[in-house]
């Protein structure tokens, strides 16, 4: 069967089926319908002034008037600039700025976070912004009306002229290395991702994908969305923020067929399915999902299988940068790779393991920086030549940061990030690994290590921990105890804090830079 080149060619062969159910507004979309929506709004953008690399900014969490504004702008080439819901006024004024977004749709607000204040207060110091439409506003219903005629031509006339290099997109970086970075995409980098990573997922037209992840981030709009109209497969929206308990009671309503998820958010919800709270919870409706975006802990992944009912599920590896995926497990893998390695390599791309200090290819079997290379990488940083240089190499790879080990059959293993990688007493220490360690303890829930400074031996292991709810304090005596003779001297973590919740990014991305900030606090 030929793939479907656009949403019309979807909805042309799948008229009929759901394209996106949005829950708690109560409100689903046949594909005919979604379409319809999508067009409407295409003429409302187009009146609104804008055109072909025009940047607008989308400033909402997950609800339906944000995948029918993803369509709508690739539609005519309009660059949608995502903008993260957990925003406060600096980073909305920045990511403005820096995008010279002149329009922005958003929601009022969400959480305690007042969108329509902050935008406010932002008019004045973001002089490209000409134009703000709130969805529920009457401008937003004005958006989607049947548009006249000559704005439909307009459109279609727009829809003509993309070409699959046209750059659609800019998406910042989670942020948890550092400030954000505006990475530019094109229709090829990420309609090709989220198609091929739907073919990995053996998605069909009777598919429904329960999206509990970011809309702003590639995991929600890219392998979320673009796998699912891709192959006429239902988007369902659980709720607007990450909720356990709607995710849950989502999947069982909508009879969900795949789960997306990062680690975290699969360990909320297998905790909350351990509380009994929800009572009986019938998830076989599941057969397969994606945990990605960060560490995926084995016992995590098991569980998922054993007790989600998610089969299938597979491992994703990948950045902002390339699409985002470079690696991802197939379904027909052994539960070892599935559970132990990111996959191999996607189709119709590269992957290459190097020395970061040489540039040169290890040996399989030896840790360096993962580097990825094909159709999925970013067109550049917006407007950052420099920075976009420094990781798109002169060949076209692209330098992720990331560590990693492949071995003969070309699977691959993340072993964490150059700049999380601790150094004692010269020896080098991969946090991964003693998280992976860490879990294994009955009284843990939740694990990470950072380093931190120490005069004697340059940086020193500490652990932050997550109890299960039940279990007593845990110390930094305890956890030696427990590690004594299991793992190497020098692998067992020196300080042990614990803690409710780990620091943020919205992605559900822990932020170990803010944790080595606060540590040098807590350490004193
Ligand atoms: P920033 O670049 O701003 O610091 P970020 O790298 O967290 O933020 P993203 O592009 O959202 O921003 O995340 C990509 C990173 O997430 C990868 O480089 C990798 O470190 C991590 N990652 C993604 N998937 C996995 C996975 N399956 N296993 C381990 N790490 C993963
Ligand atoms: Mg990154």
């Amino acid at each position: 069967q030929t793939i479907p080149q656009s949403l019309a060619q979807t909805a042309e062969r799948y008229p009929h089926h759901d394209a996106l159910i949005d829950v708690a507004a109560g409100r689903s979309w046949t594909y005919t319908e979604f379409l319809g929506d999508v067009r409407r709004l295409a003429a409302g953008l187009v009146r609104l002034g804008l055109g072909p690399g025009d940047r607008l900014g989308l400033w909402s969490p997950n609800r339906w008037e944000w995948v029918i504004t993803q369509y709508a702008s690739a539609e005519i080439g309009v660059l949608l600039v995502n903008l993260n819901p957990s925003y406060r006024q600096r980073e909305i004024e920045f990511a403005l700025n820096h995008a010279q977004v002149s329009c922005v749709l958003a929601a009022r607000s969400h959480r305690d976070l007042e969108y329509q204040n902050m935008l406010h207060i932002a008019r004045p110091n973001c002089p490209a912004l000409q134009r703000v439409v709130f969805f529920e506003s009457e401008e937003w219903a004005d958006l989607l009306s049947v548009p006249a005629p000559e704005l439909a031509d307009e459109v279609a006339r727009l829809r003509d002229g993309l070409s699959v290099g046209d750059d659609i997109n800019i998406q910042f970086t989670s942020g948890t290395t550092g400030f954000p970075k505006g990475a530019t995409l094109s229709h090829r980098n990420i309609l090709n991702n989220g198609y091929l990573v739907g073919e990995l997922c053996h998605y069909t037209a009777d598919d429904r994908i329960c999206i509990p992840v970011p809309f702003y981030h590639c995991f929600g709009m890219v392998m979320g969305n673009l796998a699912a109209t891709t192959h006429g497969a239902a988007m369902v929206i659980p709720a607007a923020g990450f909720d356990p308990a709607a995710t849950l009671r989502a999947v069982v309503g909508q009879r969900c067929t795949s789960l997306y998820g990062v680690p975290t958010m699969f360990i909320a919800e297998l905790a909350l399915l351990d509380s009994g709270d929800l009572g009986d919870v019938d998830l076989s409706s599941l057969r397969t999902g994606i945990m990605a975006g960060s560490p995926c802990p084995e016992h995590v992944m098991r569980r998922v299988i054993d007790e989600m009912h998610m089969a299938e599920v597979s491992i994703c590896y990948g950045m902002t940068e390339t699409s985002p995926v470079s690696t991802q497990t197939r379904s027909d893998d052994s539960l070892e790779r599935r559970v132990g390695t990111v996959g191999r390599v996607g189709p119709h791309l590269e992957i290459r393991i190097v020395d970061p200090g040489t540039g040169e290819s290890v040996d399989r079997g030896a840790s360096g920086e993962f580097c990825t290379r094909g159709y999925s990488v970013m067109s550049g940083y917006w407007n950052e030549p420099e920075k976009t240089a420094q990781v798109i190499d002169a060949d076209g790879w692209m330098h992720t940061g990331d560590l990693g080990v492949m071995d003969d059959t070309g699977y691959v293993q993340i072993t964490g990030r150059i700049k999380d990688m601790v150094i004692r007493g010269g020896e080098n220490i991969y946090p991964r690994e003693v998280e992976e360690f860490l879990y294994t303890h009955p009284d843990i829930l939740d694990a990470q290590v950072i380093g931190v400074p120490d005069d004697r031996y340059g940086e020193e292991l500490m652990a932050w921990v997550r109890l299960r709810d039940g279990a007593g304090d845990l110390t930094a005596d305890d956890v030696r105890a427990f590690a004594d003779g299991v793992i190497a001297k020098h692998k067992i973590p020196r300080y042990v804090h614990v803690v409710e919740e780990f620091p943020m990014t919205v992605t559900g991305k822990i932020r170990k830079v803010q944790m080595r900030e606060d540590a040098v606090d807590i350490l004193g």
